[in-house]
């Protein structure tokens, strides 16, 4: 692309959905190992940008050590006569999947929650300056969304600045997130969607509604809409609610209408407020996940910060993986936090009343949408780190899912449960690994799949680390 002549490394889409390990990496920007790190687009007036501008506040990239962590911040400041405040959001997903051009530089999550790496090779070929990542963000983002007339970026890897923009970043989101409060999914005619993550998750449709914030927890209804509007073409786009089939779970035949055309036939029903049967599907950047916990019949949920493992003994990152992948899991569902706020919030399932467990600090952020009779009643690590502690909990604060208890043997539901999935999935061949984009190189060419599927009958995995490899 000539338009990145003066970038050391390529760039291209071809490039999104690579992962880069920890072996490989030269740095790594906030993760789970910093507590401080955010993404924040602005929308400002013209005067108050200067286009081109790109400003780093402490350490380059060339200043690093190899392998080491850091605090991170970038604020993107923009500027346009179309622009409003409302597309702050959508403009901030984007430095997701921008930045996920570049080769060698992944990035992951949103918000307060970003991760990023650069890898060792392409520090090699000279990406050494948050200059050349600065110009590639301002290239794309003024070439895709043409509405953008003046942009400036700031890097901050200074520890202390990161902080306290940190916490700004935090008030913003707040206040984003409240805007879209109060609205109720019978008010509108049109929802939302975003294929965004289909680079990662190739099925994946979020459905944006009122009471329905997407699985990133970064774009509202109100940012939805304001995106399709400017970018009709782009990924977000408006969904015609069409007609109710249950209003109770949560389905609408102009959603599972564009779900279908979306992911390509995959996913074909989509029940919005459930975990169970339809959920919607699950890319791999949610804030949290609900999962069921059979042995008591409820759900429990955790946040990607949550460091410890969960009341059924395991972490996050096992969840996650259980439930991402642009999949409809039964019982296992991607969710923002700011859907935990919603009355919608796994309204089919029992909403609150059937939540079991969750992280301490989780319980806090949503404490106030949490009906007053029944906070107390939920579980934190701090009152359940086993199941049979759980049990003993839910007992003994007469939890409302301790009733189900009576009404049907423990784990009998769940049993049937599994029994129906393990009979489905025998007469489906699923695929092994799904990718949207896969670049094979051989024989001097390089060939591309788009949208791949690979199937196999046995998936043999052999570390490479000494040369001799074995073939079966
Ligand atoms: S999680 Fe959903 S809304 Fe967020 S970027 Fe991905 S597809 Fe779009
Ligand atoms: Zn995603």
């Amino acid at each position: 692309m000539s338009m990145f002549e003066d970038i050391p490394v390529d760039v291209g889409v071809i490039y999104e959905g690579e992962r880069i390990r920890k072996e490989d990496m030269q740095v790594e920007f906030g993760g789970s190992k910093k507590e401080d790190k955010f993404e924040l687009v602005r929308v400002k007036k013209p005067e108050e940008v200067e286009d081109g501008k790109i400003t780093i506040i402490g350490s380059d990239i060339n200043g690093m050590a190899e392998g080491s962590t850091h605090p991170f911040g970038i604020v993107i400041e923009v500027a346009g006569k179309q622009l409003e405040p409302e597309l702050e959001g959508v403009i901030e997903r984007r430095i997701h999947e921008y930045s996920n051009f570049i080769e060698g530089f992944m990035h992951l999550n949103q918000r307060y929650d970003i991760w990023m790496r650069l890898s060792k090779k392409s520090f090699q070929k000279g990406l050494n300056s948050f200059q050349y990542i600065g110009k590639v963000l301002q290239r794309l983002f003024k070439s895709e969304l043409p509405i953008i007339e003046k942009i400036q970026i700031t890097f901050i890897t200074e520890p202390a600045k990161v902080k306290e923009l940190h916490t700004e970043a935090l008030n913003i989101y707040e206040a984003r997130d409240a805007r879209a409060r109060g609205l109720k999914d019978e008010d509108v005619d049109k929802f939302y969607g975003c294929t965004l993550c289909q680079s990662f998750a190739p099925t994946h449709v979020c459905v944006i509604t009122p009471q329905r914030y997407s699985n990133c927890g970064s774009i509202s209804w109100f940012d939805g809409r304001a995106s399709a509007r400017v970018d009709p073409k782009g990924p977000v786009f408006e969904i015609d609610k069409g007609e109710i089939l249950d209003a109770v779970k949560g389905e609408f035949s102009g959603v599972n209408e564009i779900v279908r055309k979306k992911s390509l036939g995959e996913i074909t029903k989509v029940c919005l407020y459930t975990a169970f049967g339809y959920p919607l599907t699950s890319c791999g950047c949610f804030e949290g996940v609900a999962f069921y916990i059979p042995e008591v019949d409820g759900i429990g949920v955790v946040n990607r910060g949550f460091k410890e493992v969960t009341v059924n003994g395991l972490p996050f990152s096992t969840i996650a993986d259980s439930t991402a992948g642009g999949r409809q899991v039964d019982g296992f569902h991607g969710i923002s936090i700011e859907y935990m706020r919603s009355s919608k919030f796994l309204k089919a399932d029992g909403g609150w009343n059937r939540v079991v467990w969750m992280p301490a600090s989780m319980k806090e952020r949503v404490r106030d949408f949490i009906p007053r009779d029944i906070v107390d009643k939920i579980a934190t690590e701090d009152e359940a780190s086993t199941l049979d502690e759980l049990k003993g909990f839910l007992k003994a604060q007469n939890h409302p899912v301790v009733e189900r208890w009576r009404e049907a043997p423990i784990g009998a539901e769940a049993k049937l449960e599994a029994e129906a999935a393990q009979a489905e999935e025998a007469t489906q061949t699923m695929p092994i690994a799904t990718v949207s984009t896969l670049p094979i190189t051989a024989g001097g060419y390089k060939i591309i799949l788009k949208d791949a599927k690979i199937f196999a009958k046995k998936v043999i995995i052999i570390a490479i680390k000494d040369e001799k490899q074995e073939k079966r």
